[in-house]
């Protein structure tokens, strides 16, 4: 492991050994919120490391909140309880007024104010965001809001959502991707707002959101009206650079399991660990899990030198998520069927990782950017 701010990860470390694997199964049993794990992990100020100090965060650069993500998961722990609480606060940052930057960032990194819902997919709009149909609607002091999001993860943890709406309609637009807004959207006690949970394959707190004419104060949006597509897209290396930490983590997780199972697991009177067959799979998934996390650290490098780095993070994104994946297959197959019993965490682990196949961009797009932007082939969609 390259293990920068050895100091951080270590207190990682510590905090995540007071939830162990027993904490998070009984969460994923009863789809429970881990409030005590995301209270503890607020209170030690990790979840506002990328917060600048003037407004109380820790200051701290990317791949230090890269390392707590990844140490999580490595823990055996979920981050994507608490995760986006440490980026969506990058869109205020970057886009919003010096009044919203005052009025949000204190409260976030504090933890009084969360901000961890980011409500951009709808029913029939997912990796095509530009098809979003939710609309805002500019009457005098307000937007009035009408649609419904899918897959809004902690909007019912969560005092505010960064909304994406669309503010003009797509056939008046001269881009596609034009016409659309970005919301700091406080949902306590907003009127003609519904959020429904969604049971899903994994333990993630995602809902379904209804707006029926739920009215946001005009000073509240971010940035300039329409342009809220690219202060989206902003943020999203980061995004992708943080969940390929989480990858990174879940793999090494994967593979320290196997690889003690196979030490102590024994069949013919042998370890199974001793039998190449159930050796190679797991080094496969070691030299894999390594060497997608120097991409992780090459995006981390060039987005803290102030690079363009979309096509590294992407990059970065997509083959930790596939690193994780192949030990996530490595570590199941070792464990033959104790590998589904519940109290190993390895099919808990199992399902989180997949995950990061599909979201937040799944893996056919990110190789849609890659021959696009880096390649030059022609744009398929
Ligand atoms: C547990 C969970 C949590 C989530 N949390 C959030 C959240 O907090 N906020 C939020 O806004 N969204 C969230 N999402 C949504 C997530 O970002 C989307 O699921 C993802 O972007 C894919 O969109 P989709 O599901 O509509 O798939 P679709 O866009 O319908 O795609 C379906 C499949 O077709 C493939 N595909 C589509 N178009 C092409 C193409 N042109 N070429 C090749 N393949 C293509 C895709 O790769 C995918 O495999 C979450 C999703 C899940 C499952």
């Amino acid at each position: 492991m390259i293990a920068r701010h050895a100091e951080i990860r270590a207190s990682v470390q510590a905090l995540c050994r007071e939830f162990p694997g027993s904490y998070w199964r009984a969460r994923d049993r009863a789809r429970e919120y881990p409030t005590a794990f995301v209270k503890a992990l607020t209170d030690s100020g990790m979840l506002a490391a990328l917060i600048p100090e003037e407004y109380g965060g820790a200051g701290l650069p990317l791949s230090a909140a890269a390392a707590i993500l990844e140490e999580i998961h490595a823990s055996g722990a979920n981050g994507a309880a608490c995760h986006a609480q440490m980026y969506t606060m990058g869109t205020i940052l970057r886009h919003g007024s010096p009044a919203q930057k005052q009025l949000y960032l204190p409260g976030i990194a504090s933890g009084a104010l969360r901000l961890q819902a980011f409500g951009v997919t709808e029913p029939d709009a997912g990796s095509d965001t530009s098809a979003i149909r939710t609309t805002a609607e500019r009457r005098g002091d307000v937007y009035v809001v009408n649609g419904q999001k899918v897959w809004t993860s902690r909007a019912e943890h969560s005092d505010l959502m960064l909304l994406l709406a669309r503010t003009a309609p797509k056939d008046t637009t001269a881009k596609k991707t034009d016409g659309l807004s970005v919301f700091v959207l406080d949902m306590r006690g907003a009127k003609g707002l519904a959020i429904r949970p969604l049971r899903a394959m994994l333990n993630h707190a995602t809902t379904e959101v209804f707006f029926d004419n739920v009215e946001i104060p005009a000073e509240n949006r971010i940035g300039e009206e329409g342009k809220g597509f690219r202060y989206i897209l902003d943020g999203m290396n980061a995004e992708r650079i943080l969940i390929a930490a989480e990858c990174i983590g879940d793999a090494r997780w994967f593979v320290e399991t196997a690889s003690a199972y196979a030490k102590s697991r024994r069949v013919f009177g042998r370890p199974i660990g001793q039998n190449q067959g159930v050796q190679f799979p797991i080094a496969k998934a070691y030299a894999a899990m390594r060497s997608a996390e120097l991409m992780v650290h090459e995006a981390i490098r060039l987005y803290e030198a102030g690079e363009p780095c979309g096509a590294e993070a992407n990059m970065a994104k997509m083959l930790a998520a596939d690193a994780s994946w192949q030990a996530g297959e490595a570590c199941l197959q070792t464990h033959g069927g104790f590998g589904f019993a519940e109290e190993y965490d390895v099919e808990r682990k199992f399902r989180e990782t997949r995950l990061y196949q599909v979201a937040p961009i799944s893996t056919n797009l990110v190789l849609s950017y890659i021959a696009e932007h880096v390649l030059g082939l022609p744009r398929s969609f």
